[in-house]
């Protein structure tokens, strides 16, 4: 079997509607491209925008805009499921009927050019993270996409593609979304033995990942600190910053749905839980037997 045969793969940052063909590229490959205000095609490419937005655009945007994550996902993006399982995903909005994006400043070009998305700063690169099955870990490749409208490829300057991440600023966007890369990764190449996870969490992963003033409520509501065990300072981190709170919440969808465990339970946790709302739990379990003994009259039960 060829090693590409062997690879799951798939590409996060395809950032535009793009006909064309990727050629894998790494960060030492050539690449010749130019982009600057007063290019023939200028902002062509904002005009059809499909921008798939990560955690780390979010948090840039809705501070450089002003807005509560909730405000920002209503007003400025759509959703969408990045696998067929419904794991959920975000992209930018665009203008009603066109695809004009809705941070579009007109003729001035991006209106919020130095807090754009990682797609934005990469294109006309797209990047492709990749895992073998023979590899420990994932792979990281880039490729172009050379559309008709952009003219920024007939230019004549030459540059290396790291050079040109370097140039776009990536690198903050990469560090901060490389644990979110992985997870998405996981959860795309994760055979049926995995299973599919339930929607309580792909709402508790758009939740941690996406609605930070959302999952800040969740942190500081009462029964959080009875289960995760964490420091004072950690947590008030937590509760001050929300950069720090998405990285932590990241690694909280990767427990919930992966079972790997990096946030540490308070012991007895669940134990202590169930003693709390023992009663509840009690007379939900003795009304459910009540409604199904009405169904089947003859149901038997452990305590008959
Ligand atoms: S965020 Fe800015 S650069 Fe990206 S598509 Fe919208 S207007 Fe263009
Ligand atoms: S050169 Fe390409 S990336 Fe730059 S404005 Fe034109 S279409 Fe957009």
């Amino acid at each position: 079997m060829d090693s590409e045969d062997n690879k799951f793969h798939f590409q996060f940052d395809l950032p535009y509607k793009n006909p064309v063909e990727p050629v894998k590229l790494s960060g030492t490959s050539k690449i010749r491209f130019s982009c600057y205000k007063g290019i023939s095609c200028f902002n062509a490419c904002c005009k059809q925008a499909d921008i798939t937005v990560t955690p780390y655009d979010i948090l840039r945007l809705k501070k450089r805009l002003n807005l509560s994550s909730g405000e920002f996902l209503k007003t400025y993006t759509v959703p969408f499921t990045i696998d067929g399982q419904g794991l959920p995903g975000i992209k930018l909005r665009t203008e009603d009927n066109v695809p004009i994006c809705k941070l579009l400043d007109g003729d001035n070009g991006c209106g919020v050019y130095e807090d754009r998305p990682a797609a934005c700063r990469y294109y006309p690169l797209g990047l492709m993270n990749m895992k073998s099955f023979k590899a420990e870990g994932e792979e990281q490749h880039y490729f172009i996409v050379k559309e008709q409208h952009c003219t920024g490829h007939q230019e004549k300057r030459e540059l290396t593609v790291d050079q040109y991440r370097e140039e776009q600023g990536v690198k903050d966007y990469d560090e901060f979304n490389y644990p979110w890369y992985k997870l998405v990764l996981k959860k795309k190449s994760a055979g049926p033995t995995i299973g599919k996870p339930s929607q309580m969490s792909f709402d508790f992963f758009f939740m941690a990942c996406y609605d930070v003033d959302r999952f800040r409520k969740f942190i500081t509501s009462p029964n959080f600190r009875k289960v995760y065990d964490l420091t004072d300072e950690y947590y008030q981190q937590l509760v001050d910053d929300d950069f720090e709170l998405v990285r932590f919440g990241i690694r909280l969808c990767d427990q919930i749905m992966f079972g790997v465990v990096t946030v540490p339970l308070v012991k007895d946790a669940y134990e202590k839980r169930y003693e709390e709302r023992k009663d509840v739990i009690e007379a939900k379990f003795k009304l459910a037997e009540e409604l199904a003994k009405r169904e089947d009259p003859n149901a038997k039960y452990i305590d008959d």
